[in-house]
């Protein structure tokens, strides 16, 4: 973050123009203040200092030859975007201060004023924004007995609140901190100041913060700058008028955002607020180990998001990511979605027509945010009219569908017809994405436009009509009137003919071949057409705004039907991916069964280098088969097949079809899922810790609705421990009542296979492999029983160990297998018939050491009172406790 510009201005070069700038600066004193002069925006002090340094740029200085000069480095405005998204992306904020009157007409210094300030949560240029994210800005209030949320995506006018209470609040926070992945974080200062442990909290969260002063946060204050912005009398509408934290976040967000963008924020004109138990819950370690949005390698790329995302908008591609998150709970709503797949699905060609119609529309959401914040340009408003082109053709379409769901949309759809009038009849076809240059408006709009660009094109005719008579009159045949930016208007001879030119002439320029003048005639021309052409600029840019203006009023309207696109195309979307892919519809209930049939993993079953994806069965229910426990050696698919049930419950609860022939799904309130490795070294925390912290959670939250898939838990400390913990979480999942969390538990802990003797909903499940020598073959089938034994040294076989460490490590095995210590209280681990052992020394003296079972046994024997039958026993018994054999 910037340090604060030295506040001794008088330290420093003392004008009347550096006194406007620490004013100013005055303001802003964490951003970076790019002070507006003529063509460059200069920065001075710290800012320089530190600005020169992150954009790489000279560092110099006003006053040089002072004792104290002022640093300064400078960029040119035409390419500040792309230094002001250096800065942004170094965690800086800008604070752009402009010239707010012409130079040329200012008396004195020119009037400054900072226009803007961009921070890393409220960028508007495209290039550095993510078109299929939402980017979040958020507020985190905290209080005595809970934490208030709000986000707002200012680029699309998106604003919400929650609030979290109980002691799980924080977690819960950080699950939703985890699922937004926000930009920016503002808090109140205390929080981060404050000798409690909020400031672990946001550490934690591993995010980029900005501490705003507490009254901000203040429940009058926020509550007023909400009613302020909405202009309304309470909250009731928003549905938080008693939810003090929700709106004491919501109030201190918008507040920043009005301080930041100083424009009215047309485009937030509501905020949602919203309840977490309206959504499955998924916790971070669940988002990240299903690989919901990204997959484990940090990308974007294999995760289920990049799977279904077969979206033709960027709004839709945005509403794919919200729905991946927050599954729904409630079956009207899940039904409604399904149907529409369904329908889209059995239907290509209805499905192709929408969906070419929705690959010609733009972002709307963004271009309406642009358009309201006053920075959209002429481009923009002809991408939202061709975008609205598109409306009528898509409901008629969506008239033909029978799916009752459709009604949702299209009882609310609106053509926005006026919206498209009012860019159409202004703004000319395909305009220049600048609007300062003109050509943006059609003809027919404005009288007083249209009479200045006549005597505009009427004073070009002139002026060719002129050069023809000119050259009559002189007699130089090669006489050219012409133009250029600095000397304006101009009759040029060639240095041949100069002694033609008539005496009335003015000499303007000199160039090697030729003489350039002006003519009374053609300077009083020159002022009537410049004149005018400046005045159509001028007329023309106010034109613009004011159909920008005009837009912005009906933001409600356009992002009501934005909404509704997204919608659908995310539901479009779906169609597609169960068409591609062959998924089924899945019967969503409110019973107690998960049951699938030949399901499949949706994302393993893409990938290229996996052999032919072998489908499953599964069979789960709260009352009755509640928890099975897999057993089967590494790799032979458990993890895939844990995976595998979790994502088919969840894509049946975002209204998806699934990959299975058939699927029942009975509505799950929360999916837990702890599979795969999961790096922890970053927060310093040990993955044994980590893991019984995690599983602590599920204990205490897992309701009978809950599915939860653990993989190896207890793993992380030794054998005993590890089956012992197991063991006695399994029989608190399976608790005393009739029904519990439905749980899929793989492990290597083949001991875990008894809780199925004494736990009635407990069932043992195995993945099927073929032993071949001493190979082994994975046939991925999960099927009932338990796995006789591990097979990590085949296992490892197929890893390419080397083959003396494969032999070896079968030989341990077997000693294992054996017991644990010979006679000697040697460990047998280490036994080896290749080579000699450490103890043989020992072993020469074994028949002396009296302590030693055998030789107790053999000093025992009277062979002469020994019948042939004893004798024959007694050898027996010596070869057992010889080869310690106990059986
Ligand atoms: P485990 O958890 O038992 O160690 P995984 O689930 O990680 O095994 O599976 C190992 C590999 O086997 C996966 O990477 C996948 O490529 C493959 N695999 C798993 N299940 C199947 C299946 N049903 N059909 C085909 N390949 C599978």
């Amino acid at each position: 973050m910037s340090k604060p510009a030295k506040s001794d201005p008088g330290a420093e070069e003392d004008t009347p123009m550096m006194r406007q700038y620490h004013s100013i600066k005055k303001d802003h004193p964490k951003a970076i203040l790019f002070y507006r002069m003529g063509d460059f925006y200069e920065m001075f002090n710290e800012d320089a200092k530190i600005a020169s340094v992150i954009l790489n740029i000279a560092l110099t200085s006003r006053n040089k030859n002072k004792s104290n000069p002022t640093p300064m480095c400078g960029i040119p405005y035409h390419a500040a975007q792309n230094y002001i998204a250096k800065l942004i992306k170094s965690g800086e904020k800008v604070a752009i201060c402009e010239q707010m009157e012409d130079p040329k007409l200012a008396k004195g210094l020119v009037k400054r004023e900072v226009v803007r300030v961009v921070t890393p949560g409220t960028v508007l240029d495209d290039n550095l924004l993510d078109p299929k994210s939402h980017q979040f800005l958020v507020a985190i209030y905290f209080s005595q007995d809970g934490i208030g949320l709000a986000l707002a995506d200012l680029t699309t006018g998106l604003f919400q609140t929650t609030e979290f209470n109980g002691a799980n609040a924080a977690t819960l926070l950080a699950d939703e901190i985890n699922k937004l992945g926000p930009t920016e974080v503002i808090v109140p200062d205390s929080a981060i100041n404050g000798a409690d442990n909020r400031k672990q909290l946001l550490d934690d969260m591993q995010i980029s913060i900005f501490t705003r002063e507490d009254w901000t946060f203040g429940q009058s204050q926020a509550r007023r700058s909400l009613l302020e912005h909405f202009k309304t009398q309470s909250l009731e509408g928003f549905g938080c008028e008693t939810l003090k934290k929700a709106a004491s976040a919501a109030g201190a967000l918008i507040q920043y955002l009005q301080e930041t963008q100083k424009t009215a924020l047309s485009h937030i004109n509501a905020l949602s607020t919203f309840n977490i138990n309206n959504y499955m819950m998924l916790d971070q370690a669940t988002t990240r180990s299903l690989e919901l949005t990204q997959a484990s390698d940090g990308s974007r790329k294999n995760s289920l998001l990049a799977l279904l995302d077969l979206a033709n908008t960027p709004l839709g591609a945005r509403r794919i990511k919200d729905w991946v998150l927050k599954p729904l709970v409630r079956l009207p709503e899940i039904r409604g979605r399904l149907e529409i797949v369904r329908e889209f699905k059995d239907d290509p060609s209805q499905r192709n027509a929408v969906r070419e119609q929705l690959k010609k529309i733009y972002d709307i959401e963004r271009l309406l945010g642009r358009i309201s914040l006053s920075v959209g340009s002429p481009r923009d408003l002809a991408s939202l009219k061709s975008s609205i082109q598109t409306f009528p053709a898509i409901k008629v379409l969506l008239d033909r569908c029978q799916a009752q769901a459709l009604k949702k949309y299209t009882s609310c759809w609106d053509n926005l017809e006026s919206v498209f009038q009012r860019i159409d009849n202004t703004i000319v076809e395909d305009p220049p994405f600048d609007m300062k240059n003109g050509s943006l408006i059609k003809p027919g709009c404005s009288e007083e436009l249209d009479r200045l660009k006549a005597i505009a094109s009427d004073g070009k005719q002139w002026i060719a009509k002129l050069e023809a008579s000119e050259r009559v009159a002189t007699g130089i045949p090669l006489l050219k009137i012409g133009y250029n930016k600095i000397y304006g208007y101009y009759i040029e001879v060639t240095k041949k003919n100069v002694g033609r030119v008539p005496t009335e002439y003015i000499r303007k320029q000199s160039l090697v071949n030729a003489e350039r003048y002006i003519s009374p005639q053609l300077k009083k021309y020159e002022d009537e057409i410049v004149g005018a052409e400046e005045k159509i600029l001028e007329l023309e840019q106010n034109l613009f705004r004011q159909v920008r203006e005009d837009v912005a009023d009906e933001s409600a309207r356009i992002q009501s039907m934005a909404k509704v696109i997204s919608e659908l195309d995310a539901l479009l979307a779906f169609a597609e991916v169960a068409h591609r892919y062959n998924y089924c519809h899945p019967d969503v209930n409110d019973g107690s069964v998960l049951r699938v049939e030949n399901g499949r993993h949706p994302l393993v079953e893409q990938m290229e280098t996996a052999d032919q994806f072998i489908p499953n069965d599964l069979i789960m229910d709260s009352g009755a088969e509640q928890i099975l426990i897999i057993t089967g050696p590494n790799m032979a698919g458990k993890s895939t097949y844990l995976r595998q049930a979790a994502l088919i419950a969840l894509m049946a609860q975002i209204g998806s079809f699934v990959p299975a022939d058939a699927a029942e799904v009975s509505l799950i309130d929360r999916i837990f899922s702890r599979v795969g490795a999961q790096d922890y070294l970053l927060k310093g925390q040990s993955t044994f810790m980590v893991e019984m912290n995690e599983t602590a959670n599920i204990l205490n939250n897992a309701t009978s609705r809950s599915l939860i898939i653990l993989d190896e838990i207890g793993r992380g400390t030794s054998t005993f421990d590890g089956i012992s913990i197991a063991w006695s979480i399994v029989e608190r999942l399976h608790g005393a009542g009739n029904s519990g969390a439905k749980t899929l538990f793989a492990t290597h802990y083949h001991e875990l296979t008894d809780l199925a003797a004494v736990l009635p909903r407990v069932k043992n499940f195995t993945v099927q492999i073929k032993e071949w020598n001493d190979e082994i073959l994975f046939l991925r089938k999960i099927i009932p029983g338990t796995a006789d034994k591990s097979y990590g040294i085949q296992v490892a076989r197929l890893a390419g160990l080397p083959p003396q460490v494969l032999a070896r490590a079968n030989e341990i095995l077997l000693n294992l297998e054996n017991g644990e210590f010979d006679e000697l209280g040697l460990p047998k681990i280490s036994h080896s018939q290749d080579r000699p052992s450490p103890t043989g020394t020992q072993q020469l003296s074994l028949f002396n050491d009296p302590s030693t079972p055998l030789v107790r046994k053999l000093q025992e024997i009277e062979p002469d009172s020994l019948s042939p039958r004893q004798a024959l026993d007694t050898l027996y018994e010596l070869i057992k406790i010889f080869r310690g054999d106990k059986s």
